[in-house]
């Protein structure tokens, strides 16, 4: 179905888990190259399990195939060790909405990687995602403990959650002014010219000041680079990611990231692509919201598929313009 990726999966045992459902997936990464789970979704099949006590069958690598009966949710003190560069906040995606809604609070520890191409990094849920949670009640609190870049991992983060009995709706139509443009480079163990590159291409076509810049090196955590632009608007924050690799050079990087961040601030929007799926499940819990995006990715319009055949719940997509679509909830 749809994007036919991880996010079934996650969106899946995190409303299964939310809404005691047992659910059975086919076909699960069907057409992905390998098929089937992958260590960092059994680690999210694992981790559902556990704080659910839920009988759950076809849970291995490669598994197509999954039936998952929860149980009451436990919330405590829990670590989760994805044992490889597997994402820490694709975890977290399965895991944080029932537990924000849950009876007691959770300290959670998560092993893995922090910083994965395709995954939000752990600043984007940190400075995008988490202060929108905070509007609508939430009450979470991200650390970072340790970097862990692909492939090799070994990044921590900790999540502190305080349970509330409701999440509030938002609306969120508007960016408001744009205060300040901030680039972020990060290097662990490369040479810090990667950094300075990337900046110097992200200045010049963004127009930021060098002030408004820094680079970080990272010593103790494997091999990495990775590029950050946070937009500040008086209404609210997004950031945007370059992620390097091998035989990239930095002026791609940089350049692919200013595209990404021009084609935001054009837009005039205030929700990127990426913070428009991971708002959808938020707001299918607190039951309704609106938002204004830029055109819906296949994992927006996959996770409101999957929202809509668990609650009764209605998305509505109205294009506004060329580039401002609004994402409105209401109750079927
Ligand atoms: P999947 O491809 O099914 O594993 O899902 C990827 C998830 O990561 C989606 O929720 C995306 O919104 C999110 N994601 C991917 N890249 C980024 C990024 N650069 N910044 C923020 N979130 C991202």
């Amino acid at each position: 179905m749809g994007e036919g990726g991880g996010q079934i999966l996650r969106s899946s045992l995190a409303l299964s888990l939310h809404l005691q459902h047992p659910i059975h997936l086919v076909n699960i990464r069907r057409n992905r190259r390998p098929p089937g789970l992958r260590r960092q979704h059994l680690t999210c099949v694992l981790a559902a399990a556990e704080l659910s006590h839920a009988k759950v069958s076809g849970a291995e690598i490669g598994s197509t195939e999954i039936q998952f009966k929860p149980g009451p949710l436990h919330p405590g003190r829990y670590v989760f060790d994805i044992g490889t560069a597997g994402s820490t906040t694709l975890l977290l995606q399965t895991v944080l909405p029932p537990l924000l809604l849950a009876t007691s609070p959770s300290h959670l520890t998560i092993k893995g990687g922090t910083h994965n191409p395709f995954a939000p990094p752990f600043d984007f849920l940190q400075q995008v995602l988490l202060p929108q949670l905070q509007k609508m009640g939430a009450d979470v609190r991200l650390r970072l403990k340790r970097w862990g870049f692909y492939p090799k991992g070994g990044g921590v983060i900790e999540v502190e959650i305080g349970p509330v009995v409701r999440l509030h709706p938002i609306e969120l139509m508007e960016r408001g002014e744009l205060l300040t443009l901030e680039a972020n480079a990060i290097v662990a163990s490369l040479p810090r010219h990667i950094a300075e590159r990337e900046l110097t291409v992200l200045q010049h076509r963004l127009g930021i000041p060098h002030g408004q810049t820094k680079i970080e090196e990272i010593r103790e955590s494997g091999i990495g680079n990775v590029v950050t632009v946070t937009v500040h608007c008086q209404a609210m924050t997004e950031l945007f990611t370059g992620f390097g690799q091998r035989g990239k050079c930095a002026e791609e990087v940089a350049n692919e990231l200013a595209n990404e961040v021009a084609g935001y601030l054009s837009a005039n929007v205030p929700v990127g692509p990426y913070l428009a799926d991971q708002l959808l499940i938020p707001l299918a819990l607190a039951g309704k919201g609106c938002f204004l995006t830029m055109a819906p990715t296949r994992h927006t319009l996959t996770n409101i598929r999957v929202i809509e055949s668990f609650l009764p719940l209605k998305f509505d997509i109205i294009q506004h313009n060329q580039s401002q679509w609004r994402i409105d909830l209401s109750h079927q």
